[in-house]
């Protein structure tokens, strides 16, 4: 199990535990404070985002980013799409935004594909968001089946799941990202950080399903994917694979499932 299961999880899954998306989990000010510090500073984020893919000249820019702090603050972990709806069944209101990474990073409003979860009747995150206009104004409050189909489309069109805290471990975003759209993600493709741990299973293809058309590599975005030219086969380096299941996704002869990462020796510490 990852390192926030075990300190978080009482042995089970850390974000499938209906407490740590109980508002009460913000235990201190100081994590209270921290979703309101994050939003009011995302434009530094995305600065210190940009500096990350031209670090080449200056690796000392990489070190603010402080990935060791964001396990206290902002942590996430990658999810299969089962796991999410989960997660929906278990919260009682939930929000979208759309994406401040991508409004940061591209200046594009339109993509809702942020979603801030609670499992108290306490609509905290709306009325966090109620202090700026210009993300209250755009915020839409969905239901369960809502969010369901919303993220079944992120799915297909090959966008990694990820769930987040805000204050660890009190967890409250569920998020549909690219490699290139993601504050979090250019830290780990561009600056060489880990901002949020594998998931907890690990993908496999069945050679004898495999008609090597490769599509589950096109939706690989951890080049966890090769191909064999003398099998005409794909296969998967699970060292590299980080569990999101989009390969399953893309694969028209079903023949990718996730395994538990935990049930392969080689892959216990390797998150
Ligand atoms: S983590 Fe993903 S969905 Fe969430 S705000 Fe960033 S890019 Fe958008
Ligand atoms: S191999 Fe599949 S599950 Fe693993 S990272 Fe790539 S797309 Fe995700
Ligand atoms: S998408 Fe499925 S059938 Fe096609 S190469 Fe990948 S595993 Fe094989």
């Amino acid at each position: 199990m990852c390192e926030f299961c075990t300190q978080h999880g009482e042995g089970k899954i850390w974000y499938l535990r209906l407490e740590n998306y109980l508002e009460e989990r913000l235990a201190t000010d100081e994590q209270r404070q921290f979703p309101q510090n994050l939003y009011e500073n995302l434009e530094n984020w995305a600065a210190h985002s940009w500096a990350a893919v031209n670090a080449v000249d200056d690796p000392g820019e990489l070190v603010k980013i402080g990935f060791e702090e964001m396990k206290k603050e902002h942590y996430g972990q990658i999810l299969p799409l089962e796991d999410v709806e989960k997660i929906f069944d278990m919260s009682l209101n939930m929000i979208r935004i759309p994406c401040p990474c991508r409004l940061a990073l591209h200046g594009v409003k339109e993509h809702r594909s942020c979603y801030h979860v609670v499992a108290t009747p306490s609509n905290f995150w709306k009325n966090m968001f109620d202090q700026w206009p210009d993300i209250s104004a755009e915020l839409d409050v969905v239901t369960v089946e809502e969010a369901k189909k919303d993220f079944q489309k992120f799915d297909e069109a090959g966008l990694i799941h990820s769930v987040w805290s805000f204050g660890s471990p009190f967890l409250g975003a569920l998020c549909n990202c690219t490699p290139m759209d993601c504050l979090s993600m250019r830290g780990l493709f561009y600056g060489g950080q880990r901002p949020f741990f594998k998931a907890e299973y690990v993908a496999a293809i069945d050679a004898e399903k495999c008609i090597g058309c490769r599509e589950c590599m096109t939706f690989c975005h951890f080049g966890a994917i090769t191909y064999s030219s003398s099998s005409e086969k794909c296969m998967v380096r699970q060292m590299t694979c980080f569990g999101c299941g989009l390969c399953r996704t893309a694969c028209p002869n079903d023949a990718i499932t996730l395994l538990d990462r935990n049930a392969i020796p080689v892959l216990v510490n390797e998150w």
